[in-house]
């Protein structure tokens, strides 16, 4: 089933609130990149501030907006600071939220409920998120940013604001701004969300017929000997970083959690684009049983393709390197694209190429993240674990992946010759016996 990807136009439903979400983005990113740098205080990880938008006035401080709502923004400078960090450029953040260009929706709610906007220029996600979730993000905010400062490299997505919008009458709608892991000038040609449990982890093949572009998940995975080709440097930078996140995830007490991983063929290309270069291809709705993960269909931006120029050129410019976190990172590839540049795992044409055990390029592009880690191991959680842990394996339930997921296609190679011959001595001694 394809689904062709709704434009919040004048028309929408939820136009206004997407209006006027990105109407506040607006205003209060614009109003803490005014006030001159200063370092973080203690203080400013539980801040928060109120405004108000008046359709009729507006007043000396705020301008006047065309609706009537009120907004909330919490820790400003903190998430300032996480921008930069994430090598977010101000203005440029600003030009893609702009209210003047309205979002495209991503599906229908989920299981959980949260609607998914893009941004003009897809490289933004605004989701909406529970209270619960944006109660746990506010708790765990000073941890978090700790994380991202030793972790330039994080997997864990990368939260770039979080606020709260509610119209006359309705009621309130917390939401985050965060990365759009997909590129939307690669054609993503599978995508995986993976939790590293293999209970109800599975997408029906037969939807997969209907929509080859479907989200796939830990059970197709394993089904397909899937695996991310990596050389060694790669391969341990990788397993190092994941670790690192997955840690600060279980001490923070987070579950649910999935590491998403689309696959971008370079052979096959973006053969589809190349057909019809107006539509952008997206893999949403990792977990829903209900929705079959639809593919999304949407109009790209015309100014992409000059995006992309500009990017290429400014590449050939400046051929920087990531900066090395340790040995492994001083092999690190070297094609790297503005903001993402920076980050070892977003550097390959914005994701992480495959390397041969030689360390030659592979036939692949993995775009790569942790996404929904803002549910806590809380009682719903526990007696959902109980419940499953009746009927089926409790240890194959566990968030954490017991398995790896990199490996070289020769290290595949032995391991799979070695599960042969393991079988193949298994079944002489039964012989024998
Ligand atoms: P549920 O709780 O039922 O799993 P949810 O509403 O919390 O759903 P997520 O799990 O966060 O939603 O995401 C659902 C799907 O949306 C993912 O499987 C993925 O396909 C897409 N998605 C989510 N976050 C991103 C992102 N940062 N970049 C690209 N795609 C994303
Ligand atoms: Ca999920
Ligand atoms: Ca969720």
């Amino acid at each position: 089933r394809v689904i062709v990807g709704t434009k919040v136009d004048q028309n929408h439903v939820n136009y206004v609130t997407a209006y006027n979400m990105l109407t506040g983005i607006r205003f209060t990113v614009s109003r803490i990149n005014a006030k001159m740098d200063r370092e973080l205080t203690p203080a400013d990880f539980g801040a928060k501030h109120k405004f108000s938008f008046d359709i009729s006035t507006g007043n000396e401080l705020i301008p006047s907006a065309k609706y009537d709502f009120k907004f909330k923004d919490y820790a400003p400078w903190v998430f300032r600071h996480l921008r930069a960090k994430f090598r977010l450029d101000p203005a440029d953040y600003l030009m893609s939220l702009t209210s003047k260009y309205i979002l495209s929706e991503l599906g229908s709610p989920g299981k959980s409920g949260s609607f998914f906007y893009f941004s003009r220029d897809y490289k933004y996600i605004i989701k909406t998120i529970h209270h619960a979730e944006h109660k746990l993000l506010r708790k765990i905010l000073p941890e978090y940013y700790r994380h991202v400062e030793k972790n330039p490299n994080t997997l864990i997505s990368q939260f770039y604001g979080l606020h709260r919008v509610k119209m006359a009458y309705g009621r309130k709608i917390h939401f985050v701004v965060m990365n759009n892991l997909f590129p939307p000038h690669r054609d993503i040609h599978q995508t995986f969300d993976l939790k590293g449990s293999t209970i109800g982890r599975d997408l029906q093949e037969s939807d997969l017929e209907r929509n080859p572009r479907a989200t796939m998940k830990d059970l197709n995975w394993v089904r397909r000997n899937r695996y991310l080709q990596c050389g060694p440097a790669k391969r341990d930078f990788f397993v190092e970083q994941l670790k690192r996140d997955v840690e600060l995830l279980k001490r923070l007490k987070i579950m649910d959690y999935s590491l998403l991983v689309g696959i971008h063929d370079v052979e096959r290309g973006n053969e589809e684009k190349l057909r019809d270069k107006t539509l952008q291809v997206f893999q949403p709705g990792g977990d829903r049983e209900d929705e079959a993960s639809p593919n999304m269909l949407m109009r790209t931006p015309s100014k992409l393709e000059n995006e992309r120029k500009a990017r290429e050129l400014r590449m050939l410019i400046k051929r920087e390197r990531p900066v090395p976190l340790d040995k492994a990172a001083a092999k690190m590839p070297e094609e790297i694209l503005d903001e993402r540049k920076y980050h070892v795992f977003y550097a390959d044409d914005g994701g992480f190429r495959a390397t041969h055990e030689n360390g030659q390029p592979g036939e692949e592009i993995y775009y790569l993240g942790i996404i929904d880690c803002l549910t806590h191991y809380g009682t719903v959680k526990k007696l959902e674990n109980f419940f499953k842990g009746l009927s089926n394996d409790r240890s194959q339930i566990s968030p954490i992946p017991r398995r790896g997921i990199t490996m070289s296609k020769e290290e595949a190679e032995r391991r799979r010759q070695s599960r042969a011959s393991n079988r193949q001595s298994g079944e002489n001694r039964q012989s024998r016996s």
